[in-house]
Protein backbone atom coordinates (compact mmCIF):
# COMPACT_ATOMS: atom_id res chain seq x y z
CA UNK A 1 0.00 0.00 0.00
CA UNK A 2 1.21 3.62 -0.86
CA UNK A 3 2.50 5.26 2.14
CA UNK A 4 0.45 8.43 2.87
CA UNK A 5 0.95 12.02 4.82
CA UNK A 6 -0.54 12.41 7.82
CA UNK A 7 -2.06 16.17 8.79
CA UNK A 8 -2.86 15.92 12.21
CA UNK A 9 -4.45 19.49 13.66
CA UNK A 10 -3.64 19.96 17.11
CA UNK A 11 -4.63 23.71 17.34
CA UNK A 12 -6.52 26.64 15.41
CA UNK A 13 -9.28 24.65 14.12
CA UNK A 14 -12.90 25.26 15.15
CA UNK A 15 -10.86 28.51 17.53
CA UNK A 16 -8.86 31.35 17.20
CA UNK A 17 -5.17 30.72 18.65
CA UNK A 18 -3.72 27.81 19.86
CA UNK A 19 -2.44 27.39 16.34
CA UNK A 20 -0.62 23.68 15.64
CA UNK A 21 -0.90 21.19 13.18
CA UNK A 22 1.37 18.25 12.47
CA UNK A 23 2.47 16.47 9.80
CA UNK A 24 3.83 12.88 9.50
CA UNK A 25 5.08 10.96 6.66
CA UNK A 26 6.48 7.62 7.15
CA UNK A 27 8.55 7.81 10.19
CA UNK A 28 9.28 11.48 10.57
CA UNK A 29 6.69 14.37 12.03
CA UNK A 30 7.33 18.00 11.75
CA UNK A 31 5.47 20.31 13.69
CA UNK A 32 4.25 23.82 12.21
CA UNK A 33 3.20 26.74 14.74
CA UNK A 34 3.00 26.30 18.46
CA UNK A 35 0.88 29.05 19.73
CA UNK A 36 -0.97 30.23 23.16
CA UNK A 37 -4.56 30.10 23.26
CA UNK A 38 -6.56 32.55 25.48
CA UNK A 39 -8.33 31.81 29.07
CA UNK A 40 -11.56 32.87 28.60
CA UNK A 41 -14.73 33.70 31.56
CA UNK A 42 -15.33 30.34 32.35
CA UNK A 43 -11.13 29.95 33.13
CA UNK A 44 -10.78 32.30 36.32
CA UNK A 45 -7.22 32.70 37.52
CA UNK A 46 -5.63 30.95 34.28
CA UNK A 47 -2.95 32.66 33.07
CA UNK A 48 -2.59 31.07 29.69
CA UNK A 49 -3.98 28.05 27.63
CA UNK A 50 -1.69 25.81 25.46
CA UNK A 51 -2.41 22.27 23.17
CA UNK A 52 -2.61 18.57 24.51
CA UNK A 53 0.08 17.42 22.86
CA UNK A 54 0.05 14.08 24.54
CA UNK A 55 0.38 12.87 20.92
CA UNK A 56 3.33 14.47 20.29
CA UNK A 57 5.02 13.16 23.48
CA UNK A 58 4.18 9.96 22.84
CA UNK A 59 6.12 9.82 18.98
CA UNK A 60 8.80 12.51 20.65
CA UNK A 61 11.85 10.75 19.08
CA UNK A 62 9.82 10.98 15.67
CA UNK A 63 9.31 14.77 16.20
CA UNK A 64 12.31 16.44 13.63
CA UNK A 65 11.25 19.82 14.11
CA UNK A 66 9.21 23.32 14.82
CA UNK A 67 8.60 25.00 11.69
CA UNK A 68 7.50 28.64 12.61
CA UNK A 69 5.56 30.42 10.28
CA UNK A 70 5.84 33.88 12.49
CA UNK A 71 6.36 34.99 15.66
CA UNK A 72 2.93 36.09 17.19
CA UNK A 73 2.05 34.58 20.23
CA UNK A 74 -0.65 32.51 19.18
CA UNK A 75 2.00 30.62 17.02
CA UNK A 76 4.86 30.56 19.06
CA UNK A 77 3.75 31.28 22.88
CA UNK A 78 3.37 27.73 23.58
CA UNK A 79 6.83 26.43 22.85
CA UNK A 80 8.49 26.46 26.00
CA UNK A 81 6.10 24.62 27.99
CA UNK A 82 5.60 22.14 24.43
CA UNK A 83 9.71 22.05 23.90
CA UNK A 84 10.14 20.94 27.48
CA UNK A 85 8.59 17.91 26.49
CA UNK A 86 9.41 17.11 22.73
CA UNK A 87 12.94 18.77 22.38
CA UNK A 88 13.60 19.39 18.61
CA UNK A 89 15.49 22.09 16.10
CA UNK A 90 13.13 24.94 15.64
CA UNK A 91 13.09 26.84 12.11
CA UNK A 92 11.73 30.29 11.07
CA UNK A 93 12.60 33.48 10.07
CA UNK A 94 15.16 35.64 12.10
CA UNK A 95 12.70 38.02 13.71
CA UNK A 96 10.40 35.00 14.89
CA UNK A 97 13.42 33.16 16.45
CA UNK A 98 14.34 37.04 18.23
CA UNK A 99 10.92 36.67 19.47
CA UNK A 100 11.08 33.08 20.42
CA UNK A 101 14.57 33.47 21.68
CA UNK A 102 12.87 36.35 24.13
CA UNK A 103 10.37 34.47 25.20
CA UNK A 104 13.03 30.79 25.84
CA UNK A 105 14.78 33.70 28.07
CA UNK A 106 12.20 33.22 31.11
CA UNK A 107 12.54 29.60 30.61
CA UNK A 108 16.44 29.02 31.41
CA UNK A 109 15.70 25.01 31.76
CA UNK A 110 15.33 25.21 28.01
CA UNK A 111 17.80 24.75 25.52
CA UNK A 112 16.97 24.31 21.58
CA UNK A 113 18.66 24.33 18.37
CA UNK A 114 17.11 27.09 16.04
CA UNK A 115 17.98 27.58 12.21
CA UNK A 116 17.09 30.76 10.46
CA UNK A 117 15.82 30.92 7.42
CA UNK A 118 15.67 33.20 4.68
CA UNK A 119 12.20 33.66 2.10
CA UNK A 120 12.36 30.86 -1.18
CA UNK A 121 15.14 29.28 0.85
CA UNK A 122 13.95 25.63 0.95
CA UNK A 123 15.60 22.74 4.11
CA UNK A 124 15.06 19.27 3.81
CA UNK A 125 13.63 17.64 7.14
CA UNK A 126 13.53 13.62 7.25
CA UNK A 127 11.01 13.01 4.37
CA UNK A 128 10.12 16.60 4.22
CA UNK A 129 11.30 19.42 1.80
CA UNK A 130 9.89 22.70 3.88
CA UNK A 131 10.45 25.84 1.35
CA UNK A 132 9.82 29.22 3.34
CA UNK A 133 7.77 31.97 1.43
CA UNK A 134 7.30 35.23 2.44
CA UNK A 135 3.97 36.98 2.93
CA UNK A 136 2.56 40.33 4.71
CA UNK A 137 1.14 40.53 7.84
CA UNK A 138 1.22 42.47 10.91
CA UNK A 139 4.50 41.01 12.03
CA UNK A 140 7.83 40.73 9.88
CA UNK A 141 9.67 37.47 8.77
CA UNK A 142 6.50 35.98 8.31
CA UNK A 143 6.19 32.82 6.17
CA UNK A 144 4.07 30.62 4.04
CA UNK A 145 4.97 27.01 4.06
CA UNK A 146 4.87 24.79 0.69
CA UNK A 147 6.18 21.25 1.87
CA UNK A 148 6.90 18.18 -0.23
CA UNK A 149 6.54 14.49 0.50
CA UNK A 150 6.65 11.79 -1.83
CA UNK A 151 2.69 11.43 -0.57
CA UNK A 152 1.85 15.25 -1.85
CA UNK A 153 2.42 19.60 -1.81
CA UNK A 154 0.81 20.47 0.86
CA UNK A 155 1.06 24.79 1.01
CA UNK A 156 0.29 26.24 4.68
CA UNK A 157 -1.07 29.78 3.73
CA UNK A 158 0.16 30.53 8.11
CA UNK A 159 -0.84 33.96 8.95
CA UNK A 160 -1.26 36.67 5.69
CA UNK A 161 -2.46 39.61 3.89
CA UNK A 162 -1.42 40.52 0.38
CA UNK A 163 0.01 44.18 0.89
CA UNK A 164 0.91 46.31 -2.05
CA UNK A 165 2.65 48.74 -0.51
CA UNK A 166 3.83 47.40 2.82
CA UNK A 167 6.67 49.38 5.20
CA UNK A 168 9.60 47.35 4.33
CA UNK A 169 8.83 47.56 0.42
CA UNK A 170 8.59 43.50 0.58
CA UNK A 171 5.46 42.56 -1.30
CA UNK A 172 3.98 39.27 -0.74
CA UNK A 173 5.65 36.40 -2.93
CA UNK A 174 3.30 36.10 -5.25
CA UNK A 175 5.39 34.70 -8.45
CA UNK A 176 6.43 31.83 -6.73
CA UNK A 177 2.92 31.32 -4.95
CA UNK A 178 2.05 31.27 -8.20
CA UNK A 179 5.07 29.25 -9.46
CA UNK A 180 3.90 26.52 -6.63
CA UNK A 181 0.54 26.46 -8.09
CA UNK A 182 1.17 25.75 -11.37
CA UNK A 183 3.43 23.07 -10.36
CA UNK A 184 0.77 21.53 -8.70
CA UNK A 185 -0.44 21.90 -4.61
CA UNK A 186 -2.40 18.63 -3.33
CA UNK A 187 -3.46 20.30 -0.26
CA UNK A 188 -3.73 23.77 0.85
CA UNK A 189 -4.13 24.65 4.45
CA UNK A 190 -5.29 28.46 4.69
CA UNK A 191 -6.23 30.68 7.13
CA UNK A 192 -10.02 31.97 8.06
CA UNK A 193 -9.41 34.76 10.32
CA UNK A 194 -11.08 37.51 8.34
CA UNK A 195 -13.03 35.22 5.70
CA UNK A 196 -16.23 37.21 6.94
CA UNK A 197 -14.79 40.59 5.83
CA UNK A 198 -15.32 41.65 2.85
CA UNK A 199 -13.26 43.41 0.26
CA UNK A 200 -9.18 43.93 0.54
CA UNK A 201 -7.64 44.40 3.92
CA UNK A 202 -6.06 48.24 3.96
CA UNK A 203 -2.31 48.28 3.24
CA UNK A 204 0.01 48.73 6.72
CA UNK A 205 1.29 52.16 5.10
CA UNK A 206 -2.49 53.75 5.47
CA UNK A 207 -1.69 53.52 9.24
CA UNK A 208 1.75 55.74 8.68
CA UNK A 209 -0.23 58.33 6.98
CA UNK A 210 -3.25 58.31 8.97
CA UNK A 211 -0.93 59.12 12.39
CA UNK A 212 0.95 61.70 10.42
CA UNK A 213 -2.33 63.46 10.49
CA UNK A 214 -2.41 62.84 13.95
CA UNK A 215 1.07 63.80 15.06
CA UNK A 216 -0.04 67.24 12.99
CA UNK A 217 -3.30 67.84 14.78
CA UNK A 218 -1.94 67.10 18.29
CA UNK A 219 1.69 69.15 17.70
CA UNK A 220 1.67 70.60 20.98
CA UNK A 221 1.23 67.32 23.48
CA UNK A 222 2.89 64.86 24.19
CA UNK A 223 2.24 61.68 22.13
CA UNK A 224 1.49 58.09 23.34
CA UNK A 225 1.17 55.07 20.89
CA UNK A 226 0.06 51.51 22.41
CA UNK A 227 0.61 49.01 19.84
CA UNK A 228 1.74 45.49 19.62
CA UNK A 229 5.48 44.85 20.18
CA UNK A 230 5.73 42.63 17.70
CA UNK A 231 4.15 44.93 15.12
CA UNK A 232 8.08 46.40 13.52
CA UNK A 233 6.91 47.52 10.42
CA UNK A 234 4.00 50.03 12.56
CA UNK A 235 6.97 50.82 14.69
CA UNK A 236 9.07 51.54 12.39
CA UNK A 237 6.71 54.12 10.85
CA UNK A 238 6.27 55.89 14.24
CA UNK A 239 10.01 55.80 14.85
CA UNK A 240 9.90 57.61 11.28
CA UNK A 241 7.48 60.20 12.59
CA UNK A 242 9.04 61.12 15.44
CA UNK A 243 12.26 61.74 13.03
CA UNK A 244 10.14 64.33 11.03
CA UNK A 245 8.55 66.00 13.94
CA UNK A 246 12.23 65.95 16.08
CA UNK A 247 10.54 64.00 19.15
CA UNK A 248 12.42 61.83 21.29
CA UNK A 249 11.42 57.93 21.51
CA UNK A 250 10.79 55.83 24.74
CA UNK A 251 9.68 52.73 24.57
CA UNK A 252 7.48 51.58 27.54
CA UNK A 253 5.99 47.85 28.60
CA UNK A 254 8.58 45.14 28.86
CA UNK A 255 7.77 43.48 25.56
CA UNK A 256 8.11 46.65 23.77
CA UNK A 257 11.58 47.10 25.20
CA UNK A 258 12.91 43.59 24.86
CA UNK A 259 11.56 43.23 21.15
CA UNK A 260 12.26 46.47 19.73
CA UNK A 261 15.54 45.86 21.30
CA UNK A 262 15.65 42.57 19.63
CA UNK A 263 14.42 43.89 16.12
CA UNK A 264 17.09 46.68 16.36
CA UNK A 265 19.91 44.05 16.57
CA UNK A 266 18.87 42.30 13.41
CA UNK A 267 18.33 45.24 11.69
CA UNK A 268 14.15 44.45 11.39
CA UNK A 269 14.09 48.32 13.08
CA UNK A 270 15.83 51.28 12.24
CA UNK A 271 16.54 54.51 14.68
CA UNK A 272 19.26 56.85 15.42
CA UNK A 273 20.09 55.33 18.96
CA UNK A 274 20.47 59.35 20.38
CA UNK A 275 16.94 59.79 19.32
CA UNK A 276 15.88 57.31 22.75
CA UNK A 277 15.07 58.08 25.68
CA UNK A 278 14.20 56.35 29.10
CA UNK A 279 10.67 56.73 30.02
CA UNK A 280 11.95 58.18 33.28
CA UNK A 281 13.66 61.05 31.81
CA UNK A 282 10.22 61.86 29.74
CA UNK A 283 9.75 64.97 32.39
CA UNK A 284 12.90 66.50 31.46
CA UNK A 285 11.51 66.84 27.40
CA UNK A 286 9.27 69.46 26.70
CA UNK A 287 5.54 68.14 25.41
CA UNK A 288 6.92 68.41 21.73
CA UNK A 289 9.28 66.43 22.04
CA UNK A 290 7.77 63.50 23.07
CA UNK A 291 6.97 60.18 21.52
CA UNK A 292 6.03 57.04 24.05
CA UNK A 293 5.51 54.04 22.38
CA UNK A 294 4.39 51.25 24.87
CA UNK A 295 2.30 48.36 25.62
CA UNK A 296 -1.71 47.84 26.97
CA UNK A 297 -3.54 48.48 23.45
CA UNK A 298 -5.40 45.71 24.64
CA UNK A 299 -6.04 47.55 27.76
CA UNK A 300 -4.14 44.18 29.45
CA UNK A 301 -4.30 44.78 33.36
CA UNK A 302 -0.72 45.85 34.64
CA UNK A 303 0.51 46.97 31.01
CA UNK A 304 2.13 50.31 30.96
CA UNK A 305 -0.44 52.22 29.11
CA UNK A 306 -3.42 50.74 31.95
CA UNK A 307 -1.26 52.00 34.96
CA UNK A 308 -0.89 54.94 33.18
CA UNK A 309 -4.41 55.72 32.30
CA UNK A 310 -5.05 54.35 36.20
CA UNK A 311 -2.56 56.77 37.55
CA UNK A 312 -0.30 53.78 39.10
CA UNK A 313 2.63 55.09 36.95
CA UNK A 314 5.29 57.17 38.71
CA UNK A 315 7.30 57.80 36.15
CA UNK A 316 4.64 59.46 33.82
CA UNK A 317 1.18 61.15 34.25
CA UNK A 318 -1.19 61.74 31.83
CA UNK A 319 -3.17 64.65 31.86
CA UNK A 320 -4.48 67.22 29.19
CA UNK A 321 -1.41 67.99 27.65
CA UNK A 322 -1.20 64.35 26.26
CA UNK A 323 -2.48 62.08 23.63
CA UNK A 324 -2.54 58.41 23.81
CA UNK A 325 -3.42 56.33 20.35
CA UNK A 326 -4.90 52.79 20.86
CA UNK A 327 -3.25 51.54 17.90
CA UNK A 328 -5.20 48.10 17.60
CA UNK A 329 -7.98 46.08 17.11
CA UNK A 330 -9.71 45.25 20.54
CA UNK A 331 -8.96 41.45 20.46
CA UNK A 332 -12.85 39.86 21.10
CA UNK A 333 -13.31 39.52 24.94
CA UNK A 334 -10.65 42.29 25.76
CA UNK A 335 -13.43 44.93 24.54
CA UNK A 336 -14.02 45.88 28.17
CA UNK A 337 -10.57 46.63 29.03
CA UNK A 338 -9.79 48.52 26.78
CA UNK A 339 -13.28 50.50 27.31
CA UNK A 340 -12.17 51.08 31.23
CA UNK A 341 -8.08 52.40 30.37
CA UNK A 342 -10.21 55.20 27.36
CA UNK A 343 -12.58 56.26 30.22
CA UNK A 344 -9.86 56.73 32.85
CA UNK A 345 -8.02 58.79 29.82
CA UNK A 346 -11.09 60.45 28.98
CA UNK A 347 -11.31 61.38 32.75
CA UNK A 348 -8.09 62.90 33.16
CA UNK A 349 -9.01 65.05 30.03
CA UNK A 350 -6.36 63.24 27.99
CA UNK A 351 -6.48 63.19 23.89
CA UNK A 352 -7.98 60.10 23.27
CA UNK A 353 -7.75 58.39 19.84
CA UNK A 354 -8.79 54.46 19.00
CA UNK A 355 -9.56 52.52 16.19
CA UNK A 356 -13.51 53.34 15.85
CA UNK A 357 -12.47 57.35 15.54
CA UNK A 358 -9.44 57.24 12.92
CA UNK A 359 -7.44 54.89 10.80
CA UNK A 360 -4.58 54.47 13.28
CA UNK A 361 -4.43 50.63 13.44
CA UNK A 362 -5.34 48.05 10.00
CA UNK A 363 -6.15 43.98 10.19
CA UNK A 364 -2.81 41.70 9.79
CA UNK A 365 -5.34 39.28 8.29
CA UNK A 366 -6.49 38.85 4.69
CA UNK A 367 -10.25 39.59 3.69
CA UNK A 368 -12.35 38.09 1.50
CA UNK A 369 -10.91 38.95 -2.03
CA UNK A 370 -7.15 38.35 -0.79
CA UNK A 371 -8.16 34.53 0.19
CA UNK A 372 -9.85 34.25 -3.18
CA UNK A 373 -6.91 35.21 -4.67
CA UNK A 374 -4.41 32.97 -2.75
CA UNK A 375 -6.98 30.40 -3.68
CA UNK A 376 -6.86 31.38 -7.31
CA UNK A 377 -2.84 31.51 -7.40
CA UNK A 378 -2.29 28.41 -5.36
CA UNK A 379 -5.68 25.86 -7.00
CA UNK A 380 -5.41 23.07 -4.90
CA UNK A 381 -6.76 19.50 -5.26
CA UNK A 382 -7.78 19.52 -1.50
CA UNK A 383 -8.52 21.99 0.59
CA UNK A 384 -8.61 22.52 4.32
CA UNK A 385 -9.34 25.75 6.20
CA UNK A 386 -7.60 26.90 9.41
CA UNK A 387 -6.97 29.34 11.87
CA UNK A 388 -10.88 29.94 12.44
CA UNK A 389 -13.67 29.20 14.64
CA UNK A 390 -16.50 26.86 13.25
CA UNK A 391 -17.95 29.39 11.56
CA UNK A 392 -14.94 31.06 9.68
CA UNK A 393 -13.62 27.51 8.52
CA UNK A 394 -17.19 27.10 7.02
CA UNK A 395 -17.60 30.14 5.26
CA UNK A 396 -14.13 29.58 4.29
CA UNK A 397 -15.34 26.14 2.59
CA UNK A 398 -18.25 27.94 0.88
CA UNK A 399 -16.12 30.15 -0.38
CA UNK A 400 -13.69 27.44 -2.19
CA UNK A 401 -17.12 25.82 -3.46
CA UNK A 402 -18.16 29.17 -4.84
CA UNK A 403 -14.14 29.54 -6.66
CA UNK A 404 -15.33 26.10 -8.31
CA UNK A 405 -13.80 23.86 -6.13
CA UNK A 406 -16.40 20.30 -5.33
CA UNK A 407 -17.66 19.77 -1.74
CA UNK A 408 -15.83 16.49 -1.67
CA UNK A 409 -12.38 18.20 -1.76
CA UNK A 410 -13.01 20.22 0.82
CA UNK A 411 -12.62 19.11 4.75
CA UNK A 412 -13.57 20.92 7.86
CA UNK A 413 -11.33 19.84 10.81
CA UNK A 414 -12.33 19.40 14.31
CA UNK A 415 -9.55 19.59 16.93
CA UNK A 416 -7.82 16.17 16.47
CA UNK A 417 -8.54 15.31 13.70
CA UNK A 418 -6.13 13.21 11.67
CA UNK A 419 -6.14 13.27 7.42
CA UNK A 420 -4.25 11.23 4.79
CA UNK A 421 -3.30 12.68 2.02
CA UNK A 422 -2.31 10.01 -0.52
CA UNK A 423 -1.92 10.78 -4.65
CA UNK A 424 -5.28 11.50 -5.85
CA UNK A 425 -7.14 11.21 -2.48
CA UNK A 426 -7.37 12.87 1.13
CA UNK A 427 -9.29 11.11 3.85
CA UNK A 428 -10.41 11.16 7.07
CA UNK A 429 -8.32 8.87 8.86
CA UNK A 430 -8.69 8.72 12.87
CA UNK A 431 -8.37 11.22 15.27
CA UNK A 432 -5.42 11.80 18.28
CA UNK A 433 -5.96 13.56 21.55
CA UNK A 434 -6.07 17.07 21.33
CA UNK A 435 -7.58 19.70 23.34
CA UNK A 436 -6.18 22.19 26.11
CA UNK A 437 -3.65 22.54 28.85
CA UNK A 438 -4.29 25.25 31.84
CA UNK A 439 -1.04 27.00 32.71
CA UNK A 440 -2.53 28.71 36.14
CA UNK A 441 0.75 30.57 37.43
CA UNK A 442 3.66 28.28 37.15
CA UNK A 443 1.55 25.16 37.72
CA UNK A 444 0.25 23.37 34.42
CA UNK A 445 -2.91 21.57 34.93
CA UNK A 446 -5.57 19.56 32.82
CA UNK A 447 -9.46 21.19 32.16
CA UNK A 448 -11.00 18.50 33.58
CA UNK A 449 -9.19 19.48 36.83
CA UNK A 450 -11.67 20.61 39.80
CA UNK A 451 -9.65 23.56 40.45
CA UNK A 452 -11.43 25.55 37.87
CA UNK A 453 -15.22 24.27 38.91
CA UNK A 454 -14.15 25.10 42.43
CA UNK A 455 -12.89 29.11 41.30
CA UNK A 456 -16.60 29.35 39.45
CA UNK A 457 -18.56 28.03 42.29
CA UNK A 458 -16.58 30.15 45.00
CA UNK A 459 -16.80 33.45 42.17
CA UNK A 460 -20.62 32.59 42.10
CA UNK A 461 -21.84 31.02 45.29
CA UNK A 462 -19.03 32.07 47.74
CA UNK A 463 -17.95 29.15 50.70
CA UNK A 464 -18.81 28.03 53.97
CA UNK A 465 -15.97 26.48 56.31
CA UNK A 466 -17.58 24.13 58.93
CA UNK A 467 -15.65 22.85 61.72
CA UNK A 468 -16.69 20.17 63.98
CA UNK A 469 -14.67 18.61 67.07
CA UNK A 470 -15.80 14.93 68.27
CA UNK A 471 -14.70 12.63 71.02
CA UNK A 472 -13.29 9.45 68.95
CA UNK A 473 -14.37 7.02 71.30
CA UNK A 474 -18.23 8.13 72.03
CA UNK A 475 -18.42 10.17 69.18
CA UNK A 476 -19.90 12.90 71.07
CA UNK A 477 -19.54 16.79 69.79
CA UNK A 478 -16.73 18.49 71.82
CA UNK A 479 -16.76 21.46 69.78
CA UNK A 480 -18.91 23.70 67.01
CA UNK A 481 -20.27 23.22 65.01
CA UNK A 482 -17.86 26.71 64.13
CA UNK A 483 -19.67 27.66 60.73
CA UNK A 484 -17.70 30.91 58.26
CA UNK A 485 -18.68 32.03 55.51
CA UNK A 486 -17.19 34.22 52.61
CA UNK A 487 -19.33 35.73 49.65
CA UNK A 488 -22.38 34.31 50.24
CA UNK A 489 -24.23 36.04 53.49
CA UNK A 490 -24.85 39.67 53.67
CA UNK A 491 -24.06 40.48 57.37
CA UNK A 492 -27.84 41.04 58.42
CA UNK A 493 -28.44 37.37 57.13
CA UNK A 494 -25.97 36.30 59.25
CA UNK A 495 -27.38 36.84 62.49
CA UNK A 496 -30.53 34.51 61.56
CA UNK A 497 -29.66 31.94 59.22
CA UNK A 498 -25.89 30.72 60.82
CA UNK A 499 -27.85 29.47 64.26
CA UNK A 500 -30.25 27.98 61.88
CA UNK A 501 -27.29 26.22 60.13
CA UNK A 502 -25.18 25.29 63.21
CA UNK A 503 -29.18 23.89 63.85
CA UNK A 504 -29.04 21.92 60.36
CA UNK A 505 -25.42 20.34 60.79
CA UNK A 506 -26.23 19.01 63.97
CA UNK A 507 -29.50 17.69 63.25
CA UNK A 508 -27.17 16.31 60.01
CA UNK A 509 -24.05 15.19 62.04
CA UNK A 510 -27.07 12.88 64.15
CA UNK A 511 -27.62 10.77 61.54
CA UNK A 512 -24.18 9.23 61.37
CA UNK A 513 -22.40 8.11 64.20
CA UNK A 514 -19.13 9.39 64.13
CA UNK A 515 -17.04 7.38 66.07
CA UNK A 516 -16.40 4.56 63.27
CA UNK A 517 -18.40 6.10 60.40
CA UNK A 518 -16.47 6.93 57.63
CA UNK A 519 -15.56 10.57 57.07
CA UNK A 520 -15.38 10.60 53.93
CA UNK A 521 -19.35 10.20 53.46
CA UNK A 522 -20.36 12.23 56.70
CA UNK A 523 -17.94 15.33 55.06
CA UNK A 524 -20.01 14.63 51.76
CA UNK A 525 -23.63 14.26 53.48
CA UNK A 526 -22.94 17.51 55.48
CA UNK A 527 -21.81 19.29 52.43
CA UNK A 528 -25.43 18.51 50.50
CA UNK A 529 -27.23 19.21 53.94
CA UNK A 530 -25.29 22.54 54.12
CA UNK A 531 -25.86 23.40 49.99
CA UNK A 532 -29.68 22.19 50.53
CA UNK A 533 -29.68 24.45 53.30
CA UNK A 534 -28.53 27.49 51.45
CA UNK A 535 -30.41 26.72 48.04
CA UNK A 536 -33.71 26.52 50.08
CA UNK A 537 -33.39 30.06 51.78
CA UNK A 538 -31.11 31.95 48.74
CA UNK A 539 -30.87 29.68 45.67
CA UNK A 540 -26.98 29.58 46.49
CA UNK A 541 -24.86 26.38 45.99
CA UNK A 542 -21.56 27.44 48.23
CA UNK A 543 -18.49 25.64 48.34
CA UNK A 544 -18.52 23.48 50.96
CA UNK A 545 -15.17 22.55 53.51
CA UNK A 546 -15.87 20.66 55.99
CA UNK A 547 -13.32 19.77 58.93
CA UNK A 548 -13.62 17.20 61.40
CA UNK A 549 -11.72 16.67 64.00
CA UNK A 550 -11.59 13.30 66.38
CA UNK A 551 -9.53 13.71 69.77
ZN1 LIG B 1 -0.22 36.32 13.22
ZN1 LIG C 1 -2.38 33.91 14.06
Amino acid sequence: MQKGLKVVFLGGVGEIGKNMTAFEYGDDIIVVDSGLGFPDDSMPGIDLVVQDVSWLVKNRNRVRAFVITHGHEDHIGSLPYVLADVPATIYGSRLTLALIDNKLREHPGIKVKAVSVKPRSVVDIGSFKVEFVHVNHSVAGCFALAITTPAGVVFHSGDFKIDLTPVDGQVIDLTRIGELGKKGVDLMLCESTNVERRGFSMSETSVGRAMGELFEKYKQTRIFVATFASNVHRIQQLLDLAVRHNRKVAFSGRSMLNVSDAAMKIGEMKIDKDRLIDIAHVSNFKNEEVLVVLTGSQGEPGSALARMSAGEFNKVHLGPADTVILSSAPIPGNEKSVNTVVNNLVKRGTHVVYESLAEVHVSGHACEEEIKIMHALVKPKFFIPIHGEHKHLKKHKDLAIRMGMQARNVAIPELGDVFELTPNNLRKAGSVPAGIRLIDGKGCGTTDSNVLRDRLQLADDGICIIGVGFNKTTGAITSGPDVTTRGLLFLEEMETMIPELKAEIIKSLEKHNLNGGDLHDIRNAIRKDVQQFFFGRKKRRPLVVTKLQGN
